[in-house]
């Protein structure tokens, strides 16, 4: 063929990690068949759609096998009954967003990959180590990318403080908090300084709260909006994903404000035509369990789900806490970030605790530089195989 392709797909990195992960778990397991393998390693949910979620979907799936009640195409933005509950969500939080500046979607990657759709080549300013999908995204579209460090010393929370100097004016910031893979989570001051810094140089916030609903200690914002000066410099995206178990039925959404402007254009007009132009909506199904899960009892069953992953984050973090090992997350996160013992190199690691203990974990190097020497664990397994993995780690680290 003639034709020209994207060559900044080029430039992304090859994300090798999980495939690697499963050819060095498969060929551990070819050579110890007898090996009971923990996998600690996965950002998926395991515990089942709480049972009021999974009614309300049976019972919209009977609607749409009705005459009367059949519906086609859903509205491209969502229905207003999920609209206004997630508005009514955010009211929970003491805060006020308009079901007009939500956005119903299959899910917060979908959304903050596409998001670069209505935005230029501007200056990109990325927290590393993160959740892949803005670097990659961005490097599709041949944006320029400053990557700023989270570190030991800063516990992964990098400031505007610590940006290379110039003048970033113009940059479209992202924010993940609590971050993936980190577990860290800003508090209302490190949030104040991005958006000061946003509101100061002209800048955008793109801010990820898809684990928001793990965050347990009083007075951390839930929501970007809590931040004074938000609403005119910031976009949030969300997920039911990690709240409600909703990996696999696929649903978020996205805040853009109706005020927010990039000069004379609104940002909240742009998405709208993007939308309506390349995506047709959630299922109604779909958006009826997502309904469900923001009832009084949904939200209430989510919220044993989400303690259960908890009490695993702390079965780990204890252990770790008696071994002196420095971590972030845990506490308002399924995650758990610790540094590699002894110097190792992440993947060095990764061998280590799979061929001595069995057990699987993500190596740090695959969110990016600054997780070279540092381990991701998650909290999304059993108890009980928590319990036996906190266990066998105590021996070996
Ligand atoms: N944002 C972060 C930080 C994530 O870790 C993930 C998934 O792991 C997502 C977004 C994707 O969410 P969704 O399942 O809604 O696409």
């Amino acid at each position: 063929m003639d034709i020209k392709t994207n060559t900044n797909f080029a430039n992304i990195k090859e994300t090798y990690l999980f495939s690697e992960i499963g050819s060095r778990v498969r060929a551990y397991q070819e050579a110890h068949p007898e090996a009971s393998i923990i996998r600690m390693g996965i950002g998926d949910v395991t515990l089942p759609l709480p049972q009021v979620v999974v009614e309300a979907m049976v019972k919209a799936s009977q609607e749409m096998g009705c005459k009367e009640t059949f519906r086609g195409y859903p509205p491209e933005y969502g229905y207003d009954f999920l609209k206004d509950a997630i508005s009514i969500r955010y009211g929970s939080m003491g805060v006020s967003v308009e079901p007009g500046s939500i956005f119903v979607s299959d899910g917060a990657k979908s959304d903050l990959g596409n998001i670069v759709d209505i935005l230029g080549n501007n200056p990109v300013i990325i927290p590393d180590p993160v959740y892949p999908v803005y670097v990659d995204s961005n490097t599709m579209n041949g944006n320029n990318i400053t990557y700023i460090n989270g570190t030991k010393e800063n516990g992964f929370l990098p400031l505007p403080s610590e940006l290379p100097s110039g003048d970033h004016k113009g940059s479209v910031i992202y924010l993940c908090s609590p971050n993936n893979p980190t577990g860290a989570v800003y508090s209302t001051e490190g949030l104040t300084a991005w958006v000061d810094f946003a509101l100061k140089t002209g800048s955008l916030i793109i801010y990820d709260s898809a684990y928001d609903a793990f965050i347990a200690e009083e007075g951390i914002p839930h929501t970007i909006y809590e931040i004074p000066g938000a609403f005119d410099c910031a976009i949030e995206i969300c997920s039911f994903s990690k709240f409600a178990g909703f990996t696999g039925v696929r649903c978020g959404w996205t805040v853009i404000p109706t005020t927010l402007k990039a000069g004379e254009v609104s940002l909240h007009a742009l998405w709208k035509r993007r939308q309506a132009t390349k995506f047709n909506g959630v299922s109604y199904p779909v958006q009826r369990a997502a309904q469900a899960a923001l009832s009084d009892e949904g939200v209430k069953a989510c919220a044993q789900n989400i303690a259960y992953y908890k009490q695993n984050a702390k079965l780990i973090t204890e252990l770790l806490d008696k071994k002196g090992i420095f971590y972030t997350g845990g506490n308002n996160s399924p995650y758990v970030w610790l540094e590699c013992p002894e110097g190792c190199s992440s993947w060095e690691f990764f061998d280590k605790l799979l061929n001595e203990v069995q057990i699987v974990g993500t190596p740090g190097e695959g969110f990016g530089k600054g997780g070279d020497r540092y381990f991701r664990l998650t909290a999304f397994g059993s108890k009980e195989n928590t319990i036996e993995a906190v266990k066998r780690l105590e021996n070996i680290i």
